[in-house]
């Protein structure tokens, strides 16, 4: 569970930020609610059950409150993740943040898209009057093409699929742009930012030649800025070959309830457990939700704690 969350823009509250408001329909409105105070707060209202019922698991049972997520989660959970104190406490299996769900089932992430990229473009500069050659807005058109012809392909391969889910394909979008001195003259450095979610069955090594070689094709000079780039992270497997996975989907079965395992759209703190080899689920159990109502929602924290309680009991039968 992370701690942190986003800035509140106080002109798009209904109800004031930090007010924790509950509503006739038991909804509560605060800042941070659905992600991820939440989350933190079904678990331990399922340990504090499992304890008054006598439970006694047979592993332990961490939960972490950890900063940063919002940010990268670099100085959070990938510091945690790595120290001795974490090493020691031998964690075999994780259950982090997922998404709300608009229909009645719910999402289980067992992988994640990658992250961000910097163009900074530099090209010939002079006065607005010439028309010189290898300028920075003419690669910076050419990078731009080439993207939107790729986010094309992607918007294509999301329609033509029988079950469309945006964690699938690789997004891109052209998110900033900057650069300039003044209006008569052709500056020397432009820069481009795009948001890429790199689809977990792309080969990264390839999908980054691909990007530096359309770079060379736009003129050269063009130097990359990988923001919050990681490393490969294997995804955790959901097959029989993963007994926490086993043990999760049967406490689901048993409870009725529909579920399909995805690729998380975002990132999460989970990719940092992923890394150091342990199996990370993310899932939150809200379904029938558009996102947009969850960024300041918390709704029926009863069935979260039945739901909770139930995967709990289930989960430390095996021994991983
Ligand atoms: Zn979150």
């Amino acid at each position: 569970n992370h701690m942190d969350v986003v800035p509140v823009y106080l002109e798009k509250w209904t109800h004031p930020p930090f007010g924790a408001d509950l509503d006739d329909e038991g909804r509560i409105y605060a800042r941070g609610a659905q992600d991820t105070k939440y989350i933190g707060t079904q678990y331990l209202g399922a340990i504090r059950a499992l304890k008054a019922s006598g439970y006694k698991p047979k592993r332990n049972i961490y939960v972490t409150f950890v900063p940063d997520e919002e940010v990268g989660g670099h100085l959070g959970m990938r510091e945690f993740v790595n120290g001795d104190y974490f090493k020691n406490l031998n964690v075999g299996f994780s259950l982090d943040e997922g998404s709300a769900n608009i229909d009645d089932s719910y999402h289980i992430y067992y992988a994640e898209r990658t992250p961000g990229i910097r163009f900074k473009i530099s090209g010939s500069a002079g006065h607005g009057s010439l028309l010189l050659p290898n300028t920075a807005s003419e690669k910076l058109n050419c990078i731009v093409n080439k993207l939107m012809g790729f986010r094309a392909t992607q918007v294509k391969k999301l329609q033509d699929d029988a079950d469309p889910f945006i964690g699938v394909v690789t997004a891109v979008n052209l998110t900033q742009l900057s650069g300039g001195v003044q209006s008569n003259v052709v500056p020397p450095l432009l820069e481009a930012v795009f948001d890429m979610r790199v689809a977990i069955d792309v080969d990264i090594v390839a999908f980054e030649k691909q990007i530096l070689d359309w770079c060379e094709e736009a003129g050269g000079g063009i130097l990359l800025d990988f923001i919050r780039k990681d490393e490969y992270v294997p995804a955790t497997k959901v097959d029989a070959s993963n007994p926490f996975w086993t043990a999760f989907q049967q406490a689901l079965n048993e409870l009725n309830l529909k579920f399909r395992p995805r690729v998380c759209p975002g990132a999460t703190d989970s990719r940092f457990l992923r890394t150091v080899g342990v199996e990370a689920l993310g899932f939150s159990p809200m379904k029938n939700f558009s996102i947009i109502e969850l960024t300041h929602v918390l709704i029926s924290i009863c069935m979260v704690l039945r739901l909770t309680r139930k995967s709990f009991q289930l989960l430390p039968v095996y021994k991983a």
